[in-house]
Protein backbone atom coordinates (compact mmCIF):
# COMPACT_ATOMS: atom_id res chain seq x y z
CA UNK A 1 0.00 0.00 0.00
CA UNK A 2 2.82 2.58 0.87
CA UNK A 3 4.34 1.47 -2.23
CA UNK A 4 1.96 2.00 -4.16
CA UNK A 5 1.32 5.85 -3.15
CA UNK A 6 4.66 6.41 -3.27
CA UNK A 7 4.59 5.55 -7.16
CA UNK A 8 1.33 7.43 -8.11
CA UNK A 9 2.74 10.22 -5.88
CA UNK A 10 6.53 10.25 -8.22
CA UNK A 11 4.17 9.67 -11.79
CA UNK A 12 2.40 13.02 -10.16
CA UNK A 13 5.24 15.38 -10.09
CA UNK A 14 6.05 14.60 -13.41
CA UNK A 15 3.35 17.30 -15.11
CA UNK A 16 3.69 19.36 -17.90
CA UNK A 17 5.97 22.57 -18.62
CA UNK A 18 2.70 24.73 -18.61
CA UNK A 19 2.23 23.68 -15.00
CA UNK A 20 5.98 24.60 -13.81
CA UNK A 21 4.89 28.42 -13.39
CA UNK A 22 2.46 29.87 -10.83
CA UNK A 23 0.00 32.14 -11.86
CA UNK A 24 -2.61 33.88 -9.91
CA UNK A 25 -6.66 33.27 -9.65
CA UNK A 26 -7.41 36.08 -11.59
CA UNK A 27 -10.66 35.47 -9.04
CA UNK A 28 -9.65 35.20 -5.92
CA UNK A 29 -5.85 35.58 -6.30
CA UNK A 30 -4.82 32.44 -4.79
CA UNK A 31 -1.95 30.51 -6.36
CA UNK A 32 -2.34 28.17 -9.28
CA UNK A 33 -1.06 25.96 -11.65
CA UNK A 34 -1.64 25.57 -15.51
CA UNK A 35 -2.83 21.89 -14.96
CA UNK A 36 -5.41 22.45 -12.31
CA UNK A 37 -9.11 22.44 -13.57
CA UNK A 38 -10.25 24.32 -11.30
CA UNK A 39 -8.65 27.20 -8.25
CA UNK A 40 -8.68 25.41 -4.96
CA UNK A 41 -9.56 28.25 -3.14
CA UNK A 42 -12.76 29.72 -5.04
CA UNK A 43 -13.47 27.19 -7.83
CA UNK A 44 -13.43 29.14 -11.02
CA UNK A 45 -12.23 27.33 -14.35
CA UNK A 46 -8.80 28.55 -14.59
CA UNK A 47 -8.08 27.27 -18.53
CA UNK A 48 -11.37 29.63 -19.19
CA UNK A 49 -9.65 33.00 -17.28
CA UNK A 50 -6.21 32.58 -18.95
CA UNK A 51 -6.79 33.64 -22.69
CA UNK A 52 -3.52 34.28 -25.30
CA UNK A 53 -4.49 37.13 -27.47
CA UNK A 54 -4.28 36.93 -31.65
CA UNK A 55 -2.50 39.51 -32.95
CA UNK A 56 -4.01 39.65 -36.13
CA UNK A 57 -7.95 39.57 -35.03
CA UNK A 58 -7.91 39.99 -31.06
CA UNK A 59 -9.62 36.26 -30.81
CA UNK A 60 -9.08 35.40 -27.36
CA UNK A 61 -7.61 31.55 -27.57
CA UNK A 62 -6.76 28.70 -25.03
CA UNK A 63 -3.39 29.37 -23.66
CA UNK A 64 -1.55 25.83 -25.60
CA UNK A 65 -3.61 26.71 -28.83
CA UNK A 66 -0.83 26.69 -31.83
CA UNK A 67 -3.30 28.35 -34.38
CA UNK A 68 -5.57 31.26 -33.77
CA UNK A 69 -9.25 29.36 -33.90
CA UNK A 70 -10.30 32.00 -37.00
CA UNK A 71 -7.09 30.49 -38.91
CA UNK A 72 -5.52 33.94 -39.34
CA UNK A 73 -2.55 33.41 -37.07
CA UNK A 74 -0.11 30.84 -36.28
CA UNK A 75 1.50 31.00 -32.31
CA UNK A 76 4.34 28.33 -33.37
CA UNK A 77 5.66 30.38 -35.98
CA UNK A 78 6.00 33.09 -33.72
CA UNK A 79 7.91 30.69 -31.50
CA UNK A 80 9.90 29.79 -34.20
CA UNK A 81 10.35 33.52 -35.48
CA UNK A 82 11.77 34.71 -31.48
CA UNK A 83 14.18 31.01 -31.93
CA UNK A 84 15.56 32.41 -35.20
CA UNK A 85 19.20 33.18 -35.03
CA UNK A 86 20.79 36.36 -35.47
CA UNK A 87 24.01 37.26 -36.29
CA UNK A 88 26.22 39.74 -35.39
CA UNK A 89 29.38 41.89 -37.02
CA UNK A 90 31.87 41.49 -34.68
CA UNK A 91 33.35 44.83 -36.19
CA UNK A 92 30.00 47.35 -36.01
CA UNK A 93 27.82 45.11 -34.05
CA UNK A 94 25.29 45.29 -36.83
CA UNK A 95 22.71 42.62 -36.55
CA UNK A 96 21.71 40.67 -39.31
CA UNK A 97 19.23 37.49 -39.39
CA UNK A 98 20.59 36.20 -42.31
CA UNK A 99 24.63 35.20 -42.62
CA UNK A 100 25.66 37.81 -45.52
CA UNK A 101 29.60 36.82 -46.77
CA UNK A 102 30.03 40.87 -45.90
CA UNK A 103 28.50 42.97 -43.77
CA UNK A 104 26.30 45.64 -45.22
CA UNK A 105 26.90 48.25 -43.03
CA UNK A 106 30.90 48.17 -42.25
CA UNK A 107 32.25 46.31 -44.95
CA UNK A 108 33.53 43.70 -43.09
CA UNK A 109 34.36 40.26 -44.75
CA UNK A 110 33.04 36.95 -43.25
CA UNK A 111 34.46 34.40 -45.38
ZN1 LIG B 1 -9.61 31.54 -7.13
ZN1 LIG C 1 -6.85 35.45 -35.14
ZN1 LIG D 1 29.89 45.53 -39.62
Amino acid sequence: MGLLDAITQGLSKKKSTLADKDYKCPSCGAKVTLDMERCPSCGVRIKSMFRKKCPKCGELNELDAKKCVKGDYDFEAEIARAKKQVWRCPICGYEMDTLYTKCPVCGTRFM
